[in-house]
């Protein structure tokens, strides 16, 4: 493999306290040097002038589809967009057909990602058979196949004792037990958030103390049993406060927030008319709050409560979504807009760039130890695998989903502007992907 330098840019690693403009070499797919006025050596040269240079983004939470929804999306379809995006590790969800709760169907899926996929993918396994919620997946066994981290996301565990037994036995194995905070029961088939705009439109609502009390309990288990908890897209002030609690007493627990509850509120259902658009691309789960809520995320992002961003990417047809708002499948297909969106508050002064960078690169490998499966993930340091993104923070773009590579078009920003984009994603030391108009 050819030599690659890339040359200007800002260097933007939080985790090794870089903040510089220089240049950076890859060979063989490694990163090989980080220096000023480093010389081409006869590769490709990038020019990163004006741009952040920072690690590939490592995605803790991502819903692709295959096998089994491939209506939705496919390995393929979605681990492009990923690329495209700036996600150059994404861990995906278990929520497929079959579900990964066994080796042997963690294994065919491993040999499907290792066909299919576009970028690295570390497939997480179920907490329980079938995603059922009655008895425990082969949780030893599919730690000891590779797997990273499980979920029964969509579906919490619901059998506090259950729950208790995964933890401990997932920590054993080493692995992170990543749990979908909320309280069904209590959700009693709410569609949008309580409130407001639920009251306005008629819809049935989710109550804060679905996810609150939720949270408040796994965090009472992982009291119990010492065992490492990451709490998925926390969407709640109350929620954070928890979550800022537990880790102030030195729990083990991590937390991811979505871009899209950094970015939008339950407004987004009512759309800006006077009539309520009843947006069901704006229907997610957990759902879109209020704006008090999304503030106490940009604070917690800002402040370091929260580990990760992690986009909860949750392609679905086009019939999943044109139907009646209690009908259509909650999610967003985000991760070809989530650096725009980002970014964008950033130039709002929202949120802070080194925050945003941290939570999106070492954060999340910190949470997941994701490092001990690849030298220098979310990382851009000498002999660390070469992972790079590279940034036009200033870029004007317009949301097009007829353009995006993910199989949903789901997205309830088409035609928003947004101030900020990928221009060149490096995976493995190899150029996978550049914006068109990229002239490196
Ligand atoms: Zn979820």
């Amino acid at each position: 493999m050819s030599d690659l330098l890339i040359r200007g840019g800002r260097v933007l690693v939080p985790a090794r306290g870089i903040d510089a403009v220089l240049d950076v070499r890859v060979r063989d797919g490694v990163v090989t040097e980080i220096g000023t006025a480093l010389e081409p050596a006869g590769g490709r040269v990038i020019d990163a002038e004006g741009c952040i240079v920072t690690a590939g983004f490592v995605d803790l939470h991502a819903h692709l589809r295959e096998p089994g929804f491939e209506q939705k999306g496919t390995i393929a379809t979605e681990t492009e967009a990923a690329l495209r995006g700036g996600f150059t590790t994404i861990c995906a969800m278990p929520n497929t057909e079959p579900a990964p709760d066994s080796a042997p169907v963690f294994e065919a899926l491993m040999e499907r990602l290792a066909r299919e996929a576009r970028v690295r993918v570390f497939p997480l396994g179920s907490v329980t058979r079938r995603r059922a919620g009655k008895e425990l997946s082969e949780i030893a066994e599919l730690a000891a196949g590779g797997c990273v981290a499980i979920s029964d996301d969509g579906n919490p565990v619901a059998d506090g004792r259950l729950m208790r037994n995964a933890l401990a036995l997932a920590s054993a194995a080493g692995m992170v037990l990543s749990e979908h905070c909320d309280d069904p029961e209590l959700n009693d088939g709410g569609v949008i958030n309580e409130g407001r705009v639920s009251e306005r439109l008629g819809l049935a609502g989710q109550p804060v103390a679905a996810e609150v009390a939720a949270i408040a309990r796994n965090i009472a288990l992982c009291e119990a049993t010492g065992a490492r908890l990451h709490i998925a897209h926390v969407t709640t002030a109350r929620g954070i406060e928890l979550v800022a609690g537990a880790k102030a007493r030195g729990l083990p627990v991590t937390c991811e927030v979505t871009p899209s509850h950094l970015f939008l509120t339950e407004d987004a259902v009512a759309g800006p008319g006077p009539e309520p658009a009843y947006d069901t691309n704006a229907r997610i789960n957990p759902p879109l709050r209020t704006e008090m809520d999304r503030w106490a995320l940009v604070h917690a992002l800002n402040e370091g409560t929260i580990d990760a961003i992690a986009t909860d990417h949750a392609p679905h047809a086009i019939e999943d979504k044109l139907c009646e708002f209690d009908y259509a499948a909650p999610g967003i297909a985000c991760f070809e807009t989530a650096a725009g969106t980002l970014l964008t508050q950033v130039a709002r002064g929202e949120l802070q760039l080194a925050r945003v960078i941290e939570a999106l690169t070492s954060g999340p490998v910190l949470a997941w130890g994701l490092d001990s499966r690849e030298k220098g993930l979310g990382s851009i340091e000498p002999g660390g695998v070469a992972d790079i993104v590279v940034l036009e923070p200033g870029r004007e773009w317009t949301v097009d989903a007829t353009a995006m590579a993910s199989k949903g078009k789901n997205t309830p920003l088409q035609g928003a502007t947004l101030t900020g984009r990928v221009r060149v994603v490096v995976v493995g030391g190899e150029v996978r992907w550049e914006s068109e108009e990229s002239d490196g």
